[in-house]
């Protein structure tokens, strides 16, 4: 099946080809814990990862790491301060301070099951292709050194601008930025190569001691690991300007032809619809929302809930409803782990309800990634088997049983929540015991319920209440 994709350069949405589609995503700086924000950015990579590879594409997806920027730099420079004597020199003390971070990084796209990326390149292993392009750029005429930092001046560029579609009318030809982010529609000549004193960390160059510009690295890195154009760029809505119009300035014009067939951008998250942010008190790193009981699988569902292409709100409402759906989920599984299985026909109205459930949801996916009708699609379905084991009255032929199964399982290809639930492990058994004790709770014979709660403290699980309903969780 061929997926479509809306194209931020074109503003249309167009057919994804390439075998394999080589894809590359802007990844984290690794200064800080990465925030429930950045999430969204990365699980949209893996939305697409996942269509792609369901719908039969071969697939290189490379997320990069930043390593080294002004905010790492800082870091590298208190780290040192902090430890006087401890690191052979700042590169080193850099290396120390971003460790911990990238380790970190790993740890939550393994919470949040985002399957791993083919390659992660960090920007310090790749500074002989950043200086490689800053010099292809100065032979071309576009680049030039002032005071040891070297700029691209976008004045020679004529489409500069074609992706974020600025006003170049702004343009202050001569004047310079000397930092990796700045203000959005101010366009100035970009810094490729940043003197940096004894004081930074620096690299050494002919242009003399400095580190590479925040969007010099992805180009760089994206020449260096895929030797030519590119099918997807991905980021957030954020990163359109200036970061990646810079990256589509810098290759175009260093290696020639096309940098990037499709662009690919995700829009921001919102919390209890405002922007996130430190001062606002409404800043989640993934840690902070785990430690408050927030589950996994109920974060990478509601973040799927939305289309990637609009604003996702953050609320506690929200979270609920994900919740719920999570739940429904897997009250499936578990009924489907409970009922009696035996040898009678299969049902051809089942399987073709199964078969259809599938292609609807991949044909939805395909469609510029729509996970909100897909999980539409998701829910039709458990109604549909639901009703059918209420007729088969939880004796369900093996076949059927399968179909059912597999079709779940089908869908967590996308959803990736099976991995996540606590309940993976609990036999039919356990959660024979826990049925029990609800209903025991339900008829108010609290003694009961209480020995039976008892008995499943005693096998290693304790049940948790909820008001989309009971739940065991290992202790
Ligand atoms: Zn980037």
């Amino acid at each position: 099946m061929s997926v479509t994709l809306f194209n931020t350069l074109t503003r249309t949405k167009e057919t994804i080809s390439g075998s394999p589609v080589k894809i590359y995503s802007c990844g984290p700086t690794v200064y800080n814990y990465a925030h429930i924000g950045n999430f969204r950015s990365y699980i949209f990579a893996d939305i697409l990862n996942r269509t792609l590879r369901l719908a039969g594409y071969p697939v290189l997806h490379a997320m990069n790491l930043t390593d080294v920027d002004d905010k790492t730099i800082k870091g590298a420079i208190e780290l040192t301060q902090k430890n006087p004597g401890k690191y052979a020199d700042l590169k080193e003390a850099l290396h120390a301070y971003t460790a911990p971070y990238t380790e970190a990084f790993f740890a939550d796209l393994k919470k949040l099951n985002i399957i791993p990326f083919d390659l992660h390149p960090r920007a310090t292993d790749f500074i002989p292709a950043m200086l490689d392009l800053v010099e292809r750029l100065i032979q071309a005429g576009i680049a030039y050194e002032q005071d040891g930092s070297v700029y691209y001046r976008i004045a020679e560029k004529k489409d500069y601008g074609k992706l974020s579609r600025v006003d170049l009318d702004k343009n202050k030809t001569g004047t310079r930025y000397n930092t990796d982010e700045y203000d959005k529609d101010d366009v100035r000549d970009f810094v490729l190569w940043k003197a940096e004193g004894k004081d930074g960390v620096h690299w050494h160059s002919d242009h003399g001691d400095g580190r590479p510009g925040w969007h010099l690295e992805c180009s760089a890195m994206i020449h260096e690991i895929f030797k030519g154009p590119i099918d997807i760029h991905t980021g957030g809505v954020d990163l359109i300007f200036p970061h990646h119009e810079n990256e589509i300035a810098q290759s175009e014009a260093a290696y020639g032809g096309e940098f990037v067939k499709h662009w690919a951008h995700c829009e921001h998250l919102l919390v209890d619809n405002r922007k996130m942010s430190k001062s606002a008190g409404n800043f989640f790193t993934l840690r902070d929302l785990l430690e408050q009981g927030k589950k996994p699988e109920v974060l990478r569902y509601f973040l799927l809930s939305a289309h990637y292409s609009q604003k996702i709100n953050f609320t506690s409402d929200a979270l609920d409803m994900a919740a719920a759906s999570v739940d429904k989920f897997f009250s499936l599984m578990n009924r489907l782990g409970r009922t009696a299985k035996n040898q009678a026909d299969v049902s051809p109205v089942l399987a073709a309800a199964s078969e259809k459930a599938r292609q609807n949801f991949l044909a939805e996916l395909a469609d510029d990634l729509n996970t909100p009708r897909a999980l539409a699609v998701v829910h039709e379905y458990m109604r549909e088997a639901n009703a059918f084991i209420d007729t088969a009255k939880e004796n369900l032929a093996a076949g059927d049983h399968t179909t059912i199964l597999e079709t779940l399982r089908f869908f967590d290809k996308l959803l990736g929540i099976i991995d996540l639930m606590p309940q993976a492990g609990v036999s039919a058994e356990l959660q024979a015991l826990l049925d029990e004790r609800n209903q025991a709770r339900a008829a108010k014979d609290f003694k009961r319920a209480d020995a039976l709660r008892d008995q499943l403290l005693k096998a290693g699980y304790k049940i948790l209440d909820t008001k989309t309903g009971s739940h065991l969780e290992k202790v």
